[in-house]
């Protein structure tokens, strides 16, 4: 039986990663019958709606996706497509596994970094509820519930218990954001204490963007809400080499939708060099919530090996390979 999956390719970079990502998975021999849906700032700008009703029948047909990333105009314009997703699906938990891959130089090559940030996806400072009072006074609301907040902490220690992780740290404003951060964190603190096994400790934002940098090591699991997850999980990706290569879920009770921590970088976008690892890297975490244990073993090895010989990487890591050479590379070690 072959998996159905709707396969979002997005915006930018997001047909070419998505693509190159889709062609891996193929290449394990995993049946998916993938359902292509087109969602792009074009189509947004025809339907006049953020979300159109495509996307939703078809994740709540097949309950997984594998999507690229979709741009938001900044300052302006239509809402986040991404947020809306997760909003209306409910996706409340964005996991993000943090780890060097071999041969790939950083600044921080000889240490051994491996942490997973766990993001409340759902509400915080992404409520959308912007408003402007009077002219040139603006208020935005960072809305924090004890059910979100308890749900993020929950799935974040479970997943520390069942993957035999040693550490959770919540990392919070609560110093400032006393009643907002503090109902954060004594929701962390509750479901803490159900999991004694596992060492939990809290750190100020501004700290642990230092102590990120200064001793990126000491990092098992970062959990976190929504704004501080999506700017540390970009410094961590700083870490291991670049938003090319880090790769992310957004986990739901009913629906998973695989997505890289990267945006449509513009930038490059159309040129057939993005890196298309992290969406790669995506997809070995959509086969493994598919049970197919040995395809996403198999995957992941397959980058390792191309990463560790070296020759066919793409630029952002060092490398002189395309999106397709470095694809290619990845199906030929498969
Ligand atoms: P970005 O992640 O798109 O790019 C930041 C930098 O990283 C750029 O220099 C880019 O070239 C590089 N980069 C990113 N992915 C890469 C890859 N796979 N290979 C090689 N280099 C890569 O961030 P941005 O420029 O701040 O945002 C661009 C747009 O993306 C914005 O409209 C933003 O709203 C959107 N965005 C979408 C998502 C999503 O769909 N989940 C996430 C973040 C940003």
């Amino acid at each position: 039986m072959a998996h159905q999956v709707t396969l979002i390719p997005g915006d930018g970079i997001g047909p070419e990663v998505a693509d190159a990502a889709a062609r891996a998975v193929d290449a394990t021999g995993v049946k998916i019958d993938w359902e292509r849906i087109e969602l792009n700032a074009e189509i947004i700008g025809q339907r006049k709606e953020v979300l159109p009703q495509e996307v939703l029948d078809s994740l709540n047909r097949t309950g997984v996706g594998l999507k690229g990333p979709v741009g938001t105009p900044i300052g302006g314009g239509f809402t986040s497509v991404n947020v809306a997703l997760r909003k209306r699906l409910d996706l409340f938990a964005n996991v993000r596994p943090v780890r060097l891959l071999p041969g790939v130089k950083t600044r921080f090559a000889d240490l051994k970094i491996d942490m997973v940030i766990f993001r409340e996806n759902t509400e915080d400072l992404y409520s959308g509820l912007e408003h402007e009072i009077v002219k040139d006074v603006v208020t935005s609301l960072k809305v924090i519930t004890r059910k979100a907040s308890s749900r993020i902490a929950d799935y974040a220690f479970k997943y520390a218990v069942s993957t035999q992780r040693r550490k959770v740290t919540a990392v919070h404003k609560a110093n400032i954001l006393k009643l907002a951060d503090g109902l954060f964190l004594r929701c962390c603190r509750e479901v803490a204490a159900q999991h004694t096994e596992i060492r939990y400790e809290e750190m100020i934002v501004d700290n642990t963007s230092m102590q990120l940098v200064m001793r990126p090591e000491t990092f098992d699991i970062l959990l976190t809400s929504n704004l501080y997850g999506d700017i540390i999980s970009d410094l961590a990706a700083g870490l291991v080499g670049g938003l090319g290569i880090v790769p992310g879920a957004n986990m739901g009770e009913k629906h998973a939708v695989f997505e890289a921590v990267h945006g449509s970088a513009p930038d490059i976008a159309g040129q057939g060099i993005a890196n298309p690892t992290a969406l790669t890297l995506s997809a070995v975490m959509m086969l493994i919530h598919l049970k197919e244990y040995e395809a996403a073993n198999r995957l992941q090895a397959a980058v390792e090996k191309v990463y560790a010989e070296g020759k066919h990487t793409t630029r952002d890591v060092g490398g002189k390979s395309n999106t397709r050479e470095f694809t290619d590379a990845v199906i030929g070690a498969l």
